[in-house]
């Protein structure tokens, strides 16, 4: 078991903030309007390090700083490497640039053929409909224009997006993503989504949020309402770490799932925040038991600034290896690398194939033992007398 899990730590109340009503905390417009954007803010609460007052002091020249008071109480005061403050609180390293480090690093602007939309798969687009989000995530992908810090200008045109859409009918699978799409006022959603439905060759629509892990309150009734008019919806939130997934949390998706809204999970691995096993298992567990299903673990990206969160590739197999076979296995995300330059992203596996013979494979199971499988059906395997003949399948 996960040191911290226990069922108190799910809740952890107003904390900081427990003197405002709770129709204020509980209220999304409130959560927005009160968030943590200057170094003045976060001091008011938070002992900081030379190189996160350092960080603080440059974060706006890269990707706003920005944290909801809600998951602002989630950071532990007391511990400096708190894998939650890691995730928002800017540090100094963000002005550092590796060599191998990219101000788009999974080559999204080559494939995008009007403002806002991402075609790089055949059958599929990302549709960027905003560049703001509840708060900032220091290793973001999109920093470029994430926040709209590095004066990217990014002016979401939906009509333009839309438009693209409706002229591609190789187009079958549409997710919304940003910044982050529930952001958006529920007439916006319910446009957007609306439009999409009513494209015939649009089969599948997504929603790529962390709404649900910062602003818990924004999942409305009315917006379910939305979700569930249009459905099916998918929706893929992003949780890095145990912590995060708190009673407000689970209740969120609790309402997302009623309305009909299949839920996945997109962590990132993140150096010091969830780069073990245990906490992995322990992060993947609550997913299962709030209703999401882990889907994908991505390698970070080679985004400027972000080599103190990065880890080594090889961890991320290691945590997979130490899941696989130990755990349930819709528990398991699949580990990927967004191939830099724009490769899309590939599968990185634990190696369970031991070698190809001529005719076996010979394969590890989880426990490291060997077994084979033959590669074609032995010739003259002999078949059963008694057997009754082969009835033809109805086509
Ligand atoms: C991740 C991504 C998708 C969706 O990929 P899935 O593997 O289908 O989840 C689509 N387009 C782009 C550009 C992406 O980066
Ligand atoms: S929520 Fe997503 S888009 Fe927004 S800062 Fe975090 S990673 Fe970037």
């Amino acid at each position: 078991m996960y040191p911290n899990d226990s069922k108190e730590n799910w809740f952890r109340g107003q904390g900081n903030w427990a003197d405002v009503p709770a129709e204020q905390w509980n209220d999304w417009k409130w959560q927005l309007r009160n968030r943590l954007t200057t170094l003045d803010d976060l001091e008011r609460y938070l002992d900081l390090t030379l190189d996160e007052r350092a960080g603080a002091l440059h974060a706006n020249k890269k990707l706003a700083l920005a944290i909801t008071p809600y998951f602002f109480n989630l950071i532990d005061p007391s511990d400096q490497n708190d894998p939650i403050r890691q995730q928002v609180i800017p540090k100094k390293g963000e002005t550092a640039v590796a060599p191998e480090e990219l101000l788009d690093p999974v080559g999204e602007e080559g494939t995008s053929p009007v403002p806002g939309i991402v075609h790089r798969y055949p059958d599929r687009v990302l549709f960027l409909v905003t560049d703001r989000c509840a708060a900032y995530c220091r290793y973001c992908t999109r920093s470029r224009l994430v926040s709209n810090a590095q004066d990217y200008n990014f002016h979401p045109e939906y009509e333009s997006g839309l438009e693209y859409i409706r002229q591609h009918p190789e187009v079958r699978d549409v997710l919304l993503s940003g910044g982050d799409p529930l952001l958006l006022s529920d007439k916006k959603l319910d446009h957007i989504l609306g439009e999409l439905r009513k494209i015939p060759h649009v089969e599948f629509i997504r929603i790529g949020s962390r709404i649900p892990v910062f602003l818990p309150q924004r999942i409305t009734p009315e917006l379910c309402e939305i979700f569930k008019k249009h459905g099916p919806i998918w929706m893929s939130i992003h949780v890095n770490h145990p912590t995060e997934c708190t009673q407000t949390l689970k209740d969120a998706c609790e309402r997302l799932a009623y309305a009909g809204v299949p839920l996945g999970n997109q962590s990132v691995l993140l150096r010091g925040v969830n780069d073990s096993a245990e906490t992995m298992k322990a992060l993947v567990h609550r997913l299962l038991m709030m209703r999401v299903r882990p889907y994908y673990l991505y390698q970070c990206d080679l985004i400027t600034g972000s080599a103190h969160l990065r880890t080594d590739p090889r961890k991320g197999i290691e945590i997979i290896q130490a899941l696989r076979g130990h755990t349930t296995g819709y528990a398991i995300p699949q580990f990927v690398i967004d191939a830099p330059g724009g490769g899309g992203k590939v599968p990185i596996n634990p190696d369970y194939i031991k070698e190809i013979t001529e005719d076996a494979i010979v394969m590890r199971n989880f426990q490291g033992e060997e077994y084979s499988y033959p590669l074609v059906a032995q010739a003259g395997a002999k078949l059963d007398k008694n057997a009754p003949e082969p009835v033809p399948l109805l086509v």
